[in-house]
């Protein structure tokens, strides 16, 4: 069964790996880098905080003066200031003294603590009420006490997030804090969608006999975006090498990272991307033992990285997840390239061909805990809803033909969040 000529999934995949290469980086404005690659380190420029600041609403004291204080002996303050977030104020604490002071406002000189506003006798719910002339500081504290110093968070110089770090909304925050109005982020990479066959029109066609409708264009480009990528469409080419090159050169001329399309690979008298491969280009494979999926190309065209996948829908879904979206994610800087997996007991018996099969399945964590699977029905690989069921592919390995119920296999877990937008 096994066919030595014929790549195995992990090989074949070290080949496209090997092959792209991560593409260039641009500067990006901040909040349109949600979910992008950094592309550079990034080293802070201020400290975070920038300056020593109140944690509380309070009174900013020397912890010296209060270092007895309690409940029944209150220490007394004189009130020398009041101090606002965002206005600093010049005051010189001394001895005996106190500053009210609001969250985030900068301690004065010559503070050391702070005293929450609850644990004095003055809890100013009234914005109109004056600032008293005199506190009384019901507990004591230590110097440090809700003061939040400067470089507590960051330190200026100190190499805050890493190329190849993928920014979420709490990155974008932290970018923010240092004053970064755009950062280097990895471009998307452009990747360029052609469907290919005589029987396909576009969505907004009505179908006549024979026809049916591109969906895997779609599918691939969604497929793309949801990598992060930007898909280019490129249509339908018919069912000629003179046609199928017409497209590819179209989106060379465009410039296109990475060129993926479906269908004409196999080995109907019609499939015709592997002679256009052939003659403008390298093939440094055409067929891998995986199911589904067996005829998937994989070479050069005019120098762009080129990923020929089936033509059945879900043939097409599935190559591409597991070829296409891992060289996507590396040519954007990403560094894991592999959806998480989990382990799970199938609980219906299954046969597979001996090849490395994905098989359609929905995993659910039982109460103990463990994972079980089942299959999601017809496993043809024209029966699209066997995938919009599934949130798994199960991996069937190779060589393997019966799969009693109670096997353990590993789980792909396809719609498991990744870090990926
Ligand atoms: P092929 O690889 O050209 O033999 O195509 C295999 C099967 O996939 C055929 O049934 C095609 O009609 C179908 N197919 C090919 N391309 C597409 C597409 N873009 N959208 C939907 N089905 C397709
Ligand atoms: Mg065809």
């Amino acid at each position: 069964m096994s066919n030595p000529e014929m790549l195995t999934v992990a090989e074949a995949l070290a080949i496209v790996l090997d092959t792209v290469m991560v593409v260039e980086p641009e500067r990006v404005p901040l909040l349109d880098c949600l979910g992008r690659v950094l592309a550079e380190s990034v080293v802070a420029r201020d400290s975070l905080p920038p300056f020593a600041n109140s944690s509380m609403d309070g009174y900013a004291v020397r912890a010296a003066d209060v270092a007895e204080a309690g409940p029944g002996e209150p220490a007394i303050l004189r009130v020398v200031a009041d101090i606002a977030a965002g206005r600093p104020s010049d005051v010189i604490l001394t001895s005996g003294a106190a500053a009210r002071i609001m969250t985030g406002a900068p301690l004065p000189a010559g503070a050391d603590a702070v005293v929450p506003v609850e644990d004095t006798d003055e809890p100013w719910r009234d914005a109109a009420r004056p600032l008293p002339e005199r506190i009384a500081i019901r507990r004591a504290v230590a110097a440090g006490d809700y003061v939040r110093y400067p470089g507590e968070d960051i330190r200026a110089g100190e190499t805050v997030l890493e190329a190849g770090h993928i920014l979420r909304p709490q990155e974008i925050g932290v970018l923010a804090s240092l004053g970064m109005a755009d950062v280097s982020v990895v471009r998307r990479p452009r990747v360029g969608i052609l469907a290919t066959g005589d029987e396909l029109v576009d969505v907004t066609v009505p179908l006549t006999p024979g026809k049916i409708r591109n969906s895997n264009g779609y599918a691939q480009a969604a497929q793309v975006r949801a990598l992060g990528g930007e898909a280019i469409p490129l249509g339908v080419a018919r069912d000629t090498e003179a046609d199928v090159r017409a497209h590819l050169d179209a989106a060379v001329a465009a410039g296109v990272d990475l060129l993926v399309s479906s269908a004409g690979v196999s080995v109907g008298a019609y499939d015709v991307v592997k002679a256009v491969l052939d003659a403008a280009g390298s093939v440094a494979f055409w067929r891998v033992r995986m199911r589904p999926g067996k005829p998937l190309a994989f070479g050069r065209y005019q120098g762009i990285p080129y990923l020929g996948l089936p033509g059945n829908p879900v043939s097409a879904m599935v190559s591409f997840e597991r070829f296409a979206r891992p060289a996507i994610l590396r040519m954007g800087g990403h560094r894991d390239l592999e959806r998480p997996t989990v382990p799970a007991t199938l609980l219906e018996a299954m046969r597979s061909d001996g090849r490395e099969s994905y098989v359609r399945a929905v995993v659910t964590r039982r109460g103990d805990g463990e994972y079980v699977a089942i299959t999601t029905g017809s496993q043809g690989s024209h029966i699209m809803t066997s995938l919009v069921k599934a949130n798994a592919l199960l991996i069937v390995p190779e060589g393997v033909v019966e799969v009693p119920a109670g096997t353990p296999l590993t789980a792909l877990m396809i719609d498991w969040p990744t870090g990926v937008f």
